[in-house]
């Protein structure tokens, strides 16, 4: 294999990423300050329709905050090398899910104004936002700096291997597909942009990339190559690293 790329996002997906985090984070202080008005205003008999009506507006506002703070994890993604902040980066939305209802909760049951009847149909329900906030929050599958870089590498070998040794892809605003031709019908009639696999990783932000199988299939009937034992290599390239 080549030297090794390492995946840098470009200025452009940091910044981006940037006013994403921002956007989550005022999400979630709106709807830290939408809970703290609920604790303090709304545990009454008389204001339940209220309360349950506030305990919507923050499960809204904490899971906006969670999928833009994962689309910027996407785009500007962190390294597992530093496992905390790793962590931390990751399950924030989570963390935020379950800290947008867990004093409410408590509040709720400890409440001595509000029926039983209130307390259990708020509390309940108050629980169920909970569990979806933070459920909604967990990244199952973060990306990471050492997974792109090692996807740049993996596709790199296996774009220069069909492509007579040229790192050179194409690629769409929209697709997640890399392309070896520029007249690839897939791409037909849309905005292609050009340049190496790393490139085109830095320049899209997102983490499913993936070779074009029909300019694969195309470029192995070509240059009479067998794709299969190509893919097989690559593969087995990044087991053995
Ligand atoms: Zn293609």
């Amino acid at each position: 294999m080549s030297q090794k790329k390492i995946f840098e996002a470009s200025p452009e997906s940091k910044a981006k990423a940037k006013q994403l985090r921002l956007f989550a984070i005022l999400s979630w202080l709106i709807a830290m300050a939408g809970q703290v008005f609920a604790i303090l205003k709304l545990i009454h008999d008389e204001t339940l329709v209220w309360l349950i009506v506030a305990i919507v507006v923050i499960l809204a506002l904490a899971i906006t905050g969670s999928l833009l703070w994962k689309k910027a994890n996407k785009l500007d993604p962190a390294s597992e090398q530093q496992k905390v902040k790793f962590f931390i980066q990751n399950q924030l939305g989570a963390i935020m899910g379950v800290l947008a209802f867990l004093p409410l909760v408590i509040f709720i049951f400890m409440n001595k104004d509000a029926s039983k009847k209130t307390k259990g149909v708020a509390g309940s329900i108050a629980v169920v936002a909970l569990l979806v906030a933070g459920i909604v929050g967990i990244e199952f599958d973060p990306a990471s700096i050492e997974k792109y870089t090692e996807q740049i590498n993996q596709q790199t070998d296996l774009v220069e291997q069909l492509n007579n040794g040229n790192n050179h892809v194409y690629w769409t605003p929209s697709g997640n597909k890399l392309h070896l031709y520029d007249d690839c019908h897939t791409i037909k009639n849309s905005n292609v942009s050009d340049g190496t696999v790393k490139q085109a990783w830095e320049a899209r932000g997102i983490d499913n990339n993936e070779v074009c199988q029909f300019c694969m299939n195309r470029s192995a009937k070509e240059k009479e190559l067998n794709l299969d034992e190509i893919l097989n290599n690559v593969s087995s390239d990044i087991i053995e690293e």
